[in-house]
């Protein structure tokens, strides 16, 4: 045992804590949804969750993922290969195939396992990985588990893409990877001209979508649908633990040479355990009510202009953006946790966000929308950003 070790580790965590960067649960008390609770009874309007659909609690998500343990039973206490696949999870890839457009579809428990298990099967030391600067941390560490040549590219910026598209033309294999939203600011890849590149290039497309899928596009299938490009995007990976439901759970959906490979060589897949099969027969269920309820992402869509005209008309510097996630820019790391926490007294749950989930002097609040907000709700929240605000000098 080393205490010097631990002495270390502690002084570290003091220093956080003064910079304003350390970190607290919150816990809250109910169910996720537009209003939840928190300990000692207070209801709050929840404007952090990933619940853009509001189907997080929904009843029939919920019900599908009962019916699934009374037919498929709680755990399979195995990985996929061995004794961990039911018809369940067949059914689920199938149906994300079909939804998403894709040729086969792979599941992971997450799809930051998604992430971390798509580079290494398919590049090697002769490849190379031609990734955004603003990629989420998934995709970096995923990047890192592989031997192949890296080359980032300023965020969103198609000129540097091409000149590193360029500079990777020795290379063997080429994949350009982005998130489909990235998620601190909102914004949405460009990713007509990505894939008109990476064709170029020869290249191929990974896109993760999950701040998008089960939302955005005509039919909620995510960026590609959105940008026009399905059909183009080689690699999809995503989540369930978002606007589907919200529990857990991720995919790799794409070519279907890539996902077989995937299947035989992809180590979170190979060496963690399946997906539960509560969470395949929710997400199924989630999958169908995107299709069935079309005015759940209308919804989303304009309660997030809504909120947007309100801030802007108060004051707030905001990110633009076509998505459900609005920054709200405060830059100084102490400011948007206090304004942050002035919020919460006001009844509005949101989250300040520092170094190192954001750059340094980029601290802001990300207010998320969902479908499950009234106007009622929207309304209040940017009246209580108004009032703190006006208090902590933020506008006038
Ligand atoms: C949330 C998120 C992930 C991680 O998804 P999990 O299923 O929660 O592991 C990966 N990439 C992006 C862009 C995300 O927003």
């Amino acid at each position: 045992m080393d205490r010097a070790m631990l002495n270390e580790i502690a002084e570290t965590i003091a220093a956080l804590e003064t910079e304003g960067l350390f970190k607290r649960e919150r816990i809250i008390t109910t169910p996720q949804g537009a209003t939840i609770g928190l300990p000692g009874g207070k209801r709050v309007l929840n404007f952090c969750s990933n619940n853009y659909l509001g189907l997080a609690s929904d009843p029939e998500v919920a019900d599908a993922a009962k019916r699934a343990i009374d037919r498929w039973g709680y755990g399979l206490s195995s990985v996929r290969f061995i004794c961990g696949t039911q018809e369940i999870h067949k059914e689920l890839e199938r149906a994300v195939t079909r939804f998403l457009g894709t040729e086969d579809t792979i599941l992971y428990a997450a799809c930051f396992d998604a992430n971390g298990g798509v580079f290494e099967p398919l590049l090697g030391s002769d490849d190379a990985i031609v990734s955004d600067e603003l990629n989420h941390a998934s995709i970096i560490d995923g990047v890192r588990l592989c031997k192949a040549q890296r080359f980032r590219y300023a965020h969103s910026d198609m000129a540097d893409l091409e000149t590193k598209l360029t500079e990777a033309a020795a290379a063997r294999r080429r994949i350009v990877c982005t998130d489909g939203v990235f998620s601190m600011d909102g914004d949405i890849a460009r990713l007509a001209e990505i894939c008109d590149l990476a064709d170029a290039h020869k290249a191929i497309v990974m896109v993760d979508d999950c701040h998008a899928t089960g939302y955005l596009g005509a039919r909620g299938r995510g960026t590609a649908e959105l940008c026009g490009v399905e059909g183009r995007v080689d690699i999809v990976t995503t989540t369930f633990g978002k606007a589907l439901g919200g529990a857990s759970g991720g995919c790799t959906s794409g070519r279907r040479e890539i996902i077989e490979m995937l299947r035989q060589r992809s180590r979170p897949y190979l060496f963690s355990n399946t997906l539960a099969p509560a969470i395949a027969g929710a997400t199924l269920r989630a999958i169908e009510l995107v299709g069935e309820r079309p005015e759940l992402r209308e919804r989303v869509m304009r309660n997030a202009r809504r909120f947007k005209g309100a801030m802007k008309s108060a004051g707030f510097d905001i990110v633009a953006g076509e998505t459900a996630i609005v920054p709200v820019m405060l830059y100084d790391e102490r400011r948007a946790v206090e304004m942050a926490d002035r919020l919460l007294d006001e009844g509005i749950y949101v989250i300040g966000f520092a170094y190192p989930v954001v750059p340094k002097g980029r601290a802001r609040i990300r207010v998320q929308l969902s479908a499950a907000h009234t106007d009622g709700d929207i309304d209040a929240a940017a009246d209580a950003f108004r009032r703190v605000g006006r208090d902590l000098g933020v506008v006038d």
